[in-house]
């Protein structure tokens, strides 16, 4: 069996990390978008099985780990999940899994192509090097159940509403199920001109509920797309990220930005500094600047 460089750094970088006790390590397995097929999972039940202690331990970011594992089988255990085309997780200061929601492929408030847009990052992201640890979640709606506000980059699906005055009867229920309460009625010519209804466009979480929800369809959606999210991150000192953009409605545009920030991150970013502390040292307007152009 060919000698295996059990460096940590080398073991870091490809998703084996050194446990507790001495001479074990954990298997850390990537599933882009939380998406692994039956094949793969008999054959990470089968490496379990033979190298670990027979179980996995499911990750808070949609990866399974295989733990236990000597480091005399590390070599011939990730020979096994090569062979079903199970890829290693990441480690260390790098570009972590991308998670995602199942997004519009199976959920009804899915308002993007989750699955696509977290594989896109995978080709164009994973295990990159960068100041610290380095997290992305893309989710499909504003319920957020991805928590693309607390990783460094998120992408957030996102609707522009629109209020058009023809068929609106005046009900008055999107004031009330609007859950950001972003919508105004306001009188027009002290109510003799008629009214119209509002959003505040700072409030509003863009999550096409009004649209989905009028009887009269008099919202519609005026933009879709994405919200883009930088410098989220939970761990010792939490941060919610900053929106950067409230809807980039170009999917290439959105990879173009990601890739902004990105170098933004490892031009200032210092050695174990996450990215929202390194914004909020030199300044969210210099970032917005360096990446969208803008002062
Ligand atoms: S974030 Fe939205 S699209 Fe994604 S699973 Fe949750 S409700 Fe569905
Ligand atoms: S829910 Fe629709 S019909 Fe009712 S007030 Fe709002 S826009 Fe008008
Ligand atoms: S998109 Fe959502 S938050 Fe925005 S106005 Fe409509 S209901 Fe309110």
């Amino acid at each position: 069996m060919a000698e295996i460089d059990t460096g940590a750094a080398t073991l870091n970088r490809d998703g084996v990390l050194r446990q507790k006790q001495p001479d074990y390590y954990l298997l850390r397995i990537k599933a882009i978008a939380g998406d692994l097929t039956a094949t793969q999972l008999a054959c990470i039940a089968l490496v379990a099985e033979r190298y670990g202690r027979g179980a996995v331990h499911l990750s808070t970011r949609q990866g399974v780990e295989i733990h236990h594992v000597h480091k005399d089988n590390i070599e011939s255990a990730r020979r096994v999940l090569q062979s079903a085309g199970v890829q290693m997780g990441a480690s260390g200061s790098r570009v972590r899994v991308i998670v995602a929601c199942p997004g519009n492929a199976t959920c009804k408030w899915g308002a993007i192509e989750t699955k696509k847009i977290a594989k896109e990052l995978d080709s164009r992201f994973f295990n990159l090097e960068v100041p610290y640890k380095f997290k992305m979640a893309v989710t499909g709606c504003s319920n957020n159940c991805t928590k693309a506000n607390e990783n460094d980059i998120g992408i957030r699906g996102a609707t522009e509403p629109e209020w058009i005055s023809s068929s609106c009867t005046d009900c008055g229920s999107c004031v009330r199920f609007c859950p950001a309460k972003a919508i105004e009625r306001q009188e027009e010519g002290n109510g003799v001109e008629g009214y119209r209804y509002n959003v505040d466009r700072e409030s509003c979480i863009n999550c096409s509920i009004c649209v989905k929800q009028c009887p009269a369809k008099s919202w519609i959606a005026r933009r879709q797309g994405y919200t883009l999210f930088i410098g989220g991150t939970m761990g010792k000192i939490p941060r919610f990220a900053t929106i950067l953009k409230r809807i980039e409605e170009n999917e290439e545009n959105l990879y173009l930005l990601i890739e902004k920030a990105f170098t933004c991150y490892r031009t200032h970013g210092r050695k174990k500094e996450r990215f929202g502390h390194m914004i909020d040292r030199i300044g969210v307007e210099k970032v917005r600047e360096e990446i969208l152009g803008e002062s």
